[in-house]
């Protein structure tokens, strides 16, 4: 057993952690403040590599193995979780599955401007009505000659209204069920797609969450990604992979929370001494640390069963993301105490970090979902859960 990073390993956590300190940390206070979207910082990222790490070379990418990738969502949430979120999303849902299932010339037209970071990518299956339903999304794609006309509402959209492409989920068979979805590759600039509105987020206020609306939206048959009626199975794939890349950007966080909150116990006195004298602080650093380092462990396993070839990683990214999801979120609260009221306020990291960490438990699959995946994989109830959007491996 080898707990080691390679050298080049190494290098990427380094590069990305220079680049973030550097570049993002002196900024990211005042445009989560401002609630402006990190578009040059995330294109330096893309030249680096970043958002096709998993992406062959031969198409635009970094291809490197998924601890790589990892690590460096790691290091973009340690300092700026809602960066990470665009990445993860291109990375992980937009270029994989359009590496996969994608055509020559699709991935000749898209995957390169992806891969080299020209364009970020956007995954559209969320409706109003259908979150971890997935299967019950409106969304329609009707085939009119070489043209499929889209008409619906996506709603919590990442990256939308700046993303170059959009990978959206629509039913071409509304009478089959999860086996009538088809999936799109859509251009902002389609006739009938428009931007109608963005969330107003408790946190990850500089990531874009925008509602989008197809409106007799013209698609190109070409741009259908894979078969008629494989919809589904594609964003159930997708999803699964980028489980652990929303495990990441907890274990990002919770890291950031941790030195935080190190370097503020070595400084705050109180009853003359500094509160890292306390052993009540003690006690919340050590606990900190402990659970970042299992989730790390859960994470870093899941990914090396993909590098080993399993494909995919199924309960293993489950029990990673609901891990870390959930670590994440005591870890800020303790972060949070540990700062006193300073940690209350909006000149602290903490205090953007205990908000970024509250969705980690419910997108990409909430945590009762994640549950359900598990335990069915551990108890074989696959029939009990089927249907189900995040962990379907049928
Ligand atoms: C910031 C943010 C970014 C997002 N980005 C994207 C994106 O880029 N693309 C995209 O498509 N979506 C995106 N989403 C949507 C996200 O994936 C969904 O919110 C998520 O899948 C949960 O769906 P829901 O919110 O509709 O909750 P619901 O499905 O309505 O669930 C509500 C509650 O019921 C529980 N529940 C539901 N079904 C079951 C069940 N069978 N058993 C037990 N409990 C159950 C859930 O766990 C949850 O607690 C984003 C969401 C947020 C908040």
């Amino acid at each position: 057993m080898d707990f080691s990073l390679s050298d080049d390993q190494k290098l990427i956590r380094d590069t990305v952690r220079q680049f973030m300190e550097a570049e993002v940390r002196p900024t990211v206070r005042e445009r989560d403040r401002k609630e402006t979207f990190a578009e040059a910082e995330l294109r330096k990222l893309g030249e680096m590599g970043c958002c096709g790490m998993l992406v062959p070379e031969e198409w635009g990418g970094a291809g490197v193995d998924t601890i790589s990738y990892l690590l460096m969502l790691e290091e973009v949430a340690r300092v700026d979780a809602a960066m990470a979120v665009a990445l993860g999303v291109t990375n992980s849902v937009v270029c994989m599955p359009l590496w996969k299932h994608g055509t020559e010339a699709q991935k000749k037209k898209y995957l390169r401007r992806l891969a080299s970071g020209e364009w970020l990518g956007a995954f559209c299956l969320t409706e109003p009505q259908a979150g971890s339903d997935a299967a019950a999304i409106a969304t329609r794609a009707e085939r009119q000659g070489d043209t499929y006309i889209l008409n619906g509402t996506k709603s919590w959209v990442s990256s939308g209204g700046k993303a170059g492409l959009y990978l959206v989920f629509a039913k071409t068979d509304p009478d089959a069920g999860a086996k009538g979805v088809s999936a799109f590759l859509v251009e902002p600039g389609f006739a009938g797609f428009r931007v109608s509105r963005y969330e107003d987020k408790m946190g990850l206020r500089t990531s874009r969450s925008a509602e989008i609306v197809f409106e007799n939206c013209e698609v190109p048959a070409e741009n259908r990604l894979g078969e008629e009626g494989q919809g589904l199975k594609i964003a159930l794939e997708a999803l699964d992979g980028g489980r652990v890349g929303i495990a990441a950007q907890a274990v990002g966080i919770a890291q950031g929370a941790l030195e935080a909150s190190v370097k503020y116990a070595k400084q705050r006195r109180a009853f003359g001494k500094t509160i890292s004298e306390f052993q009540a602080i003690q006690w919340m650093i050590a606990d900190m640390q402990t659970e970042i380092e299992a989730a790390r462990g859960l994470m870093y396993y899941a990914a090396w069963m993909r590098d080993q070839g399993a494909g995919r990683m199924g309960a293993y990214a489950s029990r990673a993301k609901l891990y870390a999801s959930e670590m994440v979120n005591r870890v800020v609260y303790k972060a949070v105490q540990v700062h006193g009221s300073v940690g209350y306020s909006r000149e602290t990291d903490v205090e953007r970090m205990y908000r970024d960490a509250r969705v980690i438990s419910i997108y990409e699959g909430t945590s009762e979902i994640q549950r359900m995946i598990i335990a069915r994989d551990l108890l074989g109830h696959g029939e009990a859960v089927k249907g189900v959007k995040v962990g379907s491996r049928e």
